[in-house]
């Protein structure tokens, strides 16, 4: 099932921020072609392969880009259920309009950090990886993780997720080496022997999700020590696109949580998926 990608692959919303995307159609067919079998690669070759060892099966809460509410609201949801989030920020939006709403400002991230949530990284810009050179990415992407770590000097920024969940061979060999994990837009639940260069996940959105899906994937991520990674962007009564209501963050939360899904942010997740026993008792 095709997910959505991200408020940014709107060119309307582009101007808010975030460049615009180099258009497929203004390339080759050589270059088209060599770009679709890098993603075809990408996505289908395990390049950083760990079998879960985890007792329990987990759900994780993510968040790109991120807008004020996801912080302000949304934490404070998955909070009453014991979950702290993953939340993935591109330093360059930090304070700025976006198609979501306004993105949180450095100040509210260091709250978000404060209150135990992992701060992950997107690119700088939110530029879409596979659209840039090998030297812009490593570029951008220091440039994120030096702003990033200046939100708070106790946690460390080792996640990464895709802008766009766009991804090519060759960057996410580079991205898979530089961070612990990197999260894809590829839709899935993520099972046995898993792919930490593009864990797949699954958008909780209004607009592409029921609950009745959300209950059938809890209820699959629970019959043996899976891993179900939610993503989504704004939380609010009215969510952009791309977003979710409270009542329906509170419900997968809920449904994570009756299921017996252990709620981690993407860190503790690959902690436990490692075997990492440690204050593993609840
Ligand atoms: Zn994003």
């Amino acid at each position: 099932m095709a997910q959505s990608r991200g408020p940014f692959m709107s060119r309307s919303s582009a101007a808010l921020f975030a460049p615009p995307r180099t258009d497929l159609d203004d390339l080759s067919l050589t270059t088209r072609l060599s770009g679709k079998v890098s993603r075809f690669l990408a996505r289908n070759i395990r390049t950083k392969t760990l079998a879960m060892r985890n007792a329990q099966p987990m759900v994780t809460f993510t968040f790109d880009d991120v807008p004020a509410t996801a912080c302000h609201v949304g934490a404070l949801i998955i909070e009453q259920y014991g979950a702290r989030g993953t939340y993935y920020v591109s330093g360059g939006g930090c304070g700025a309009p976006s198609p979501c709403g306004p993105l949180a400002t450095i100040d509210l991230l260091r709250v978000l950090a404060a209150r135990g949530h992992e701060i992950g990284c997107h690119t700088y810009s939110h530029t879409a990886v596979a659209s840039i050179g090998a030297r812009e990415l490593a570029t951008d992407t220091e440039r994120n993780h030096s702003f990033l770590k200046s939100v708070s000097d106790r946690t460390a920024v080792r996640n990464f997720a895709y802008p766009y969940g766009d991804l090519s061979f060759r960057t996410k060999r580079y991205l898979e080496r530089r961070f612990d994990s990197c999260r894809s837009l590829l839709p899935g639940i993520n099972r046995g022997t898993i792919d930490l260069g593009a864990l797949k996940t699954w958008a909780l959105e209004n607009a592409s999700i029921s609950r009745r899906r959300i209950l059938g994937l809890v209820a699959e991520t629970a019959t043996s020590s899976n891993w179900l990674v939610f993503n989504s962007h704004d939380v609010q009564d009215e969510p952009s696109r791309f977003g979710v209501s409270q009542d329906l963050l509170a419900f997968a939360a809920s449904a994570a949580k009756d299921a017996g899904c252990r709620p981690v942010t993407i860190a503790e997740g690959l902690r436990l998926a490692a075997g990492d026993k440690t204050n593993d008792s609840d």
